[in-house]
């Protein structure tokens, strides 16, 4: 991190630490006993949200601004002209993730939605929005695909600014505009392909901090499942009222979906304990049928590289603590 500090986040000096991190990250990721590892995003520059943008020259840094809870502000590139193209492709992750991985690999991949704030209010001369959004959505295709080709167990959309549109927008037609166009996306895949696709929601998870989560899930959440994927991976553990939202998942949820809930509080400080993560896996189970129940955290537990709220062990002893609470609750439900 302190290397990346001082640099663009792309020398050539950074390849044996970042190397270093992924690697790391997914050996002790698979010492939590997790059955489905990710690289922890290592390697996404400065945050999951423009890693595939990173450096395009065709931009300017003053874009669309995220302002969170605790009073600071996270912004976007704004595109300066055309053509949008990506820098990079998430599978150059997932390849480099396998080689050090025994275990599945679950990809996440940014959103078409979010990558569309990128495109100024004010149409830019000769690059319309059309031509942007067809660009966009097939950068998106190909990025998908790739990863889903080189056996990624699932690629999750991250879709964080799905609960955040409703807080701009409180008459719900930008969060519709952008589940339309996401769904634009996931028309180009097949049934089968759309069920090792998933989307995460979350109020956001930046140094211990969310940027909508004021806005009521009631808002976004029946939204959300018209979403053509098999999977949803649904921040739930840092909500005030579970059982609320469980019962908006159990009333809007389709079938031939898994909807993996949020028992891990990522920006929570204190640690879970398995006791209190199979509590709240048996909670969730009550709503949703058991064999469409899957578990995760909430979000990532640092979604902004230079965010150290979180240690790496404490993420991991996090992490610990759902694997062996999830499990717990599985051995409950099987006895039951
Ligand atoms: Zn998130």
């Amino acid at each position: 991190m302190e290397a990346l500090s001082k640099s663009a986040g792309t020398t050539a000096a950074l390849e044996p630490l970042y190397e270093e991190a992924i690697r790391d990250t997914i050996v002790r990721f698979e010492e939590t006993g997790s059955p489905v590892v990710t690289d922890g995003e290592q390697r996404k520059y400065h945050n999951f949200w423009t890693y595939s943008v990173h450096g395009m020259p065709n931009t300017d840094p003053d874009g669309f601004r995220i302002p969170f809870a605790a009073g600071h502000v996270r912004r976007m590139p704004r595109l300066t002209g055309g053509p949008f193209r990506y820098q990079r492709q998430a599978d150059k992750y997932l390849e480099v993730a396998m080689r050090y991985a025994s275990v599945p690999v679950k990809q996440a991949v940014i959103s078409p939605s979010a990558l569309s704030l990128m495109y100024p209010e004010r149409e830019i001369p000769r690059y319309p929005r059309e031509q942007f959004l067809e660009d966009l959505l097939r950068e998106h295709e190909v990025e998908t695909r790739k990863c889903l080709a080189l056996g990624a167990h699932k690629v999750q959309i991250d879709f964080t600014e799905g609960r955040l549109a409703v807080k701009i927008d409180p008459s719900g037609r930008l969060l519709h505009s952008f589940i339309d166009l996401n769904n634009l996306a996931l028309a180009r895949f097949s049934k089968e392909e759309r069920q090792r696709i998933g989307v995460h929601t979350c109020p956001g998870g930046d140094c211990d901090s969310t940027h909508s989560a004021d806005v009521d899930y009631a808002e976004l959440l029946p939204g959300l499942f018209e979403l053509k994927v098999g999977n949803f991976y649904i921040a739930l553990a840092g909500e005030k009222d579970r059982k609320r939202v469980l019962k908006i998942i159990r009333e809007h949820m389709k079938p031939d979906t898994r909807i993996f809930v949020g028992v891990v509080a990522t920006i929570n400080p204190r640690v879970e304990t398995p006791a209190e993560i199979c509590e709240r896996t048996l909670e969730a189970a009550e709503y949703i049928p058991v064999e469409q129940l899957g578990t995760t955290d909430d979000c990532g537990f640092a979604p902004f590289c230079d965010d150290t709220s979180t240690t790496r062990d404490k993420a991991f002893e996090k992490i610990r603590a759902r694997v062996l609470g999830t499990l717990m609750a599985q051995e409950a439900l099987q006895n039951r």
